[in-house]
């Protein structure tokens, strides 16, 4: 039987990767990353085929051409991201439930696309200030970048209506559970 879908959004630095790699780390619930290509650079530490496919503005494009994509979206000016066929269909068809770490309009998307068999989950940070202060504690990004990203988070704060459901990402280990218990529902 195929797997079913979990998209996670929220505007960068709410705490998704944070919420995922617990829930995945606990090993409890039977659900695999689909790992994302992107032409963003590596930020220190993160590895290509674990945390992204990163691509060469040249190999996105290539990708596109051949129709490589579920969804691709262009999340920051120049930055693109897109969801592999090959990842989701790797995944789901060995029967596993897959979960997308993907942002507000490529969240839609999926969603629409595969109705029932995907359940759509948007974290809310407390506040923009507390969210500027995560990534800037974070210190993977420059000014800028954090500027860039906390100037959207407004705008995709706006979309979590769309969602089916919303978690607020204060209390971590809380947000976890909540994040959890919308998952294990759905894919038992
Ligand atoms: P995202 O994947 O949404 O961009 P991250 O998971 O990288 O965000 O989290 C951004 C930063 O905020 C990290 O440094 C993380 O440790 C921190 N963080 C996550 N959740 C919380 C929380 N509930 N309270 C305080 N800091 C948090
Ligand atoms: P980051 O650069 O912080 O890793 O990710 C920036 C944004 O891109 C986040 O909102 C993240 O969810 C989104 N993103 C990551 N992978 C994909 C993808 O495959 N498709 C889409 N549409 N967005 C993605």
């Amino acid at each position: 039987m195929a797997g079913k879908i979990i998209i996670i959004s929220a505007p960068s630095g709410c705490g998704k990767s944070t919420i995922i790699n617990a829930i995945l780390a606990e090993g409890k619930i039977d659900m695999q990353f689909s790992v994302s290509a992107t032409n963003r650079a590596p930020r220190e530490g993160e590895q290509h085929g674990v945390n992204y496919f990163f691509l060469t503005d040249e190999e996105f494009r290539k990708a596109i051409a051949e129709d490589a994509f579920v969804e691709y979206e262009e999340v920051y000016p120049g930055r693109f991201y897109g969801t592999l066929k090959s990842e989701v269909a790797r995944i789901c068809d060995a029967g596993h439930n897959v979960v997308l770490d993907i942002d507000v309009k490529g969240g839609v998307n999926v969603k629409a696309l595969y109705g029932n068999q995907a359940r759509s989950i948007f974290i809310m940070p407390p506040s923009i200030e507390e969210l500027r202060r995560r990534l800037e504690g974070r210190g993977t990004d420059s000014q800028d970048v954090i500027a860039e990203r906390v100037g959207k988070a407004e705008f995709e704060i706006g979309f979590a209506k769309d969602y089916e459901y919303q978690v607020v990402n204060d209390d971590l280990t809380l947000a976890i559970e909540q994040t959890k218990s919308l998952i294990e529902e759905f894919v038992k």
